[in-house]
């Protein structure tokens, strides 16, 4: 089966390009509904849009999914990158999205470069009022680091998402003060099942602590690193995979031998985005029954985040165990 090549980060510059069309079809849809509200009072024609419950935009299904499972039925989530498979030409020019974030009270994004688009929508949605979160702000981490790139996939760090859901349930509170004790209580829930995470964590680390595994993209890399896996990857390699440029013929040959040597217990590898050089790697690693762990960077159909990471946490645990 081939797939979809798909990375959040390549979208920007078509969105960019699509930005005034976007704003062009939501300030005339925002004309329309204003124009239709004042001059009906019985009847509205409005069409039904999120307009039950704190109205919340996140840049991807699994921030959008986060937050659902701190909400509950209280919010309503609209979430602009949705289908893994969805062809990212086709979500920009949604003036739907648009109006959504127009008349969105709190959105949520990854930051750290992911998705720009959000903030360049939301300000020409001509929407000062939502809070935004940025996860990355939220994570603490160096965004600049002296040595290579800020891993900008803080959602595979479990203690970023906990504190995700901590500035969730504050905003949240603020927003509905009568649903605080159900925001609460959800995070609570919530939060137990990502500790769960973090043990079995700790678990894969108790018995595999130093092991090496390959990657093709950083997508995983909070979650090895937590794991006690240690990347063998060279860096020119997963950057030039996530910038979409090509590696060098030796960088390559440099990724293919990691698997020959044995010097990597498991490849995990971004289903996402696969071109001729990921498969490369991909064979290379079947060639030498290493193990191979795929990953995604937004919620595989009929997941959440939390059975997703279970998913993802069983498959490398597996893999390692040599299951
Ligand atoms: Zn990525």
């Amino acid at each position: 089966m081939t797939r979809m090549t798909f990375d959040l980060e390549r979208l920007t510059p078509p969105v960019k390009k699509l930005l005034s069309i976007t704003a062009l079809a939501a300030a005339t849809a925002l004309a329309l509904s204003g124009c239709a509200s004042a001059s009906t009072d019985a009847g509205a024609t409005d069409a039904p849009t999120n307009d039950s419950g704190v109205r919340i935009v996140a840049s991807t299904d699994v921030y959008g999914d986060i937050a659902k499972q701190i909400g509950g039925d209280r919010v309503s989530v609209t979430s602009i990158i949705d289908d893994p498979d969805k062809d990212p030409h086709e979500y920009e020019a949604d003036a739907r999205t648009q109006l959504s974030l127009s008349k969105a009270q709190l959105v949520i994004e990854n930051g750290g470069g992911y998705d720009d688009f959000v903030e360049k929508m939301l300000s020409a949605a001509d929407n000062k009022v939502a809070p935004v979160l940025n996860a990355a702000d939220i994570s603490g981490f160096d965004q600049k680091p002296a040595e290579g790139e800020f891993n900008e996939h803080v959602w595979y760090d479990f203690p970023t998402v906990q504190k995700l859901t901590d500035e969730l349930v504050n905003q949240l509170s603020a927003i509905d003060p009568e649903g605080a004790t159900s925001y609460e209580k959800n995070a609570e829930t919530f939060e137990v099942q990502l500790t769960a995470l973090e043990q079995q964590e700790k678990d894969i680390k108790a018995s595999f602590a130093g092991a090496g595994a390959a990657i093709t993209e950083p997508v995983p890399l909070y979650m090895l690193t937590a794991a006690g896996l240690v990347n063998k990857t060279p860096t020119a390699f997963s950057e030039a995979i996530e910038e979409g440029t090509d590696v060098p013929a030796d960088v390559l040959k440099q990724t293919t031998d990691q698997f020959s040597s044995g010097e990597v217990k498991v490849l995990v590898y971004n289903e996402q985005t696969s071109g001729a050089q990921t498969e490369l790697v991909l064979t290379a690693a079947k060639d030498s029954k290493v193990p191979v762990v795929p990953v995604t960077e937004t919620l595989p159909a009929g997941s959440d985040y939390i059975s997703w990471m279970t998913t993802n946490l069983n498959a490398l645990q597996g893999a390692l165990s040599g299951k």
